[in-house]
């Protein structure tokens, strides 16, 4: 069978869900086609702690997230607040003073990088403006340093009095990224696109031209332009193009409890623990771990353990996350859950929260799901054309995907339309690699 469309995209994640949305409400093509053989949003999209933040250590990521939080508060005020966008921000909690003066550091470079202005808070010169439980329209942007652990537990008394300061980035919080996505489907629907469920097995190539999508089913969809935004499939489903992209999957895990006792307040912000740290085992559980094989979980731990409260104030959930081995592997589905993940990230969330201690004896049952981060060699996005003329890819989105998505969005599909694309664009050309002056070493994009 023979089909005809305009632009087909390839995967219908968020990041394709928002190239389509692009396409064909804001730049008005209206013969989109989104084929997935899965339904919209399934794979990974609905498995991140649905999280944003514009606080990144490097200016091109900056503007995109900068650029993709505008996109998305436009459209929280369009849909009235479908998919709940909140601003409470990110705290980044320290025990250590010589990592206090690292984040100082750290955040004086990325408000040079267009994030907002830093704000200074010490014991008795405190202008904090704290953060509300819900909404973003009047929350601050740029961050809050609290040096002295008094000054921070003012604000946050349910953190460990162990902690010397932090750092609240003020432009980051929430959302709910299925809402986000299906919202974006939904108008994208109304103006035109077409969702097919199926698989595409190769690309028609002609000419040096694009000229179709082949999918599983058997239709032949003849295209002037196809976009690939398959995930942690996304290198597979290039190679059958013939692009060759430099992208690895890792694992990550999220785990989900009941917070029965109350202990994290229902309007914290999402708060990170930035130090490296040791897991207080007794004896005895030290000793069966190590002989389970679980010698990772007795040593140094890495820093960044992390949480927020998960739903409204009648909810007691919490997520928590904590990348503590680092897991590179070819996606399988479902992916492999580590049966000590809840409980360990638990342990470590009491670091920081020790109201969470009082789990320890009863632990609550935890949910643990998880997917994939997609990730370039220096973890920046693949975003514009590749290989042959009239393919685009979209994608390698690692742990910032939902974030990025409407920025990203809006690059691929004006590249598609042959606009201009934004001065950040270069930064995330799939073409990258092919400078032999690039440095795709330098990873300086801070991922949690
Ligand atoms: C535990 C965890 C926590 C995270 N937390 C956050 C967070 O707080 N904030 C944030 O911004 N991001 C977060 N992320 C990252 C975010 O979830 C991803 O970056 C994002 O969902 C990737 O979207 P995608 O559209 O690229 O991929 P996916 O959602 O995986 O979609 C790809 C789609 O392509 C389809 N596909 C694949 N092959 C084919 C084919 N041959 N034909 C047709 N279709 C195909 C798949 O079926 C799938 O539907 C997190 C991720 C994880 C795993």
């Amino acid at each position: 069978m023979r089909e005809q469309s305009d632009v087909v995209v390839v995967g219908a994640g968020i990041v394709g869900i928002a190239v389509a949305y692009h396409l064909s409400v804001r730049f008005g093509v209206s013969d989109v086609c989104l084929v997935d053989p899965r339904p919209p949003l399934t794979l990974t999209s609905d498995k991140s702690t649905e999280c944003y933040r514009n606080w990144w250590p490097n200016r091109p990521m900056v503007a995109l997230m900068n650029r993709s939080i505008d996109l998305m508060e436009e459209m929280a005020v369009e849909s009235g607040d479908a998919f709940a966008l909140s601003r409470r921000g990110y705290l980044y909690v320290t025990a250590d003073p010589d990592r206090l003066s690292v984040l100082h550091r750290s955040a004086e470079r990325t408000t040079g990088f267009g994030a907002g202005e830093l704000r200074i808070h010490r014991a008795g010169s405190d202008r904090y403006v704290p953060a509300s439980g819900s909404g973003w329209a009047d929350a601050p942007d740029g961050a809050d340093l609290f040096v002295g652990g008094d000054v921070l537990r003012r604000h946050f008394p349910f953190v460990s009095g162990d902690a010397v300061g932090g750092l609240h980035v003020r432009r980051a919080g929430w959302l709910d990224a299925q809402q986000f996505g299906m919202w974006m489907l939904d108008r994208g629907r109304d103006a035109g696109v077409r969702l097919v469920r199926d698989r595409v097995v190769g690309f028609e190539v002609a000419g040096g031209w694009i000229r179709g999508v082949r999918l599983e089913g058997g239709t032949l969809v003849a295209c002037r332009a196809a976009v690939v935004a398959c995930g942690p499939l996304l290198g597979d489903v290039a190679a059958k193009a013939g692009v060759h992209l430099p992208v690895l999957c890792e694992l990550h895990l999220k785990t989900a409890f009941r917070d029965r006792l109350g202990v994290v307040p229902r309007d914290a912000p999402m708060m990170i623990w930035a130090d490296p740290q040791r897991l207080p085992w007794s004896d005895e559980e030290r000793r069966m771990l190590v002989a389970e094989g679980r010698s990772d979980l007795v040593g140094v731990m890495p820093p960044a353990c992390h949480g927020r409260p998960e739903g409204g104030a009648d909810s007691p959930w919490v997520v928590a996350l904590w990348e503590f081995r680092r897991e590179v592997r070819d996606p399988t589905f479902p992916v492999p859950v580590d049966p000590l993940y809840g409980e360990v990230v638990l342990r470590g969330m009491a670091t920081m929260i020790p109201g969470l201690f009082r789990y320890l004896e009863h632990l609550p049952t935890p949910v643990v799901d998880g997917g994939y981060y997609t990730k370039t060699p220096e973890n920046r996005p693949l975003a514009g054309p590749a290989g042959p003329d009239g393919l685009y890819v979209a994608g390698a989105v690692s742990g910032f995907g939902i974030m990025a998505a409407a920025g990203l969005g809006e690059l691929v599909a004006s590249e598609v339309v042959g606009g201009e694309p934004p001065p950040y664009g270069d930064a995330f050309a799939a073409t990258r690699y092919e400078d032999p002056r690039y440095r795709p070493d330098v990873d300086d994009t801070g991922q949690l």
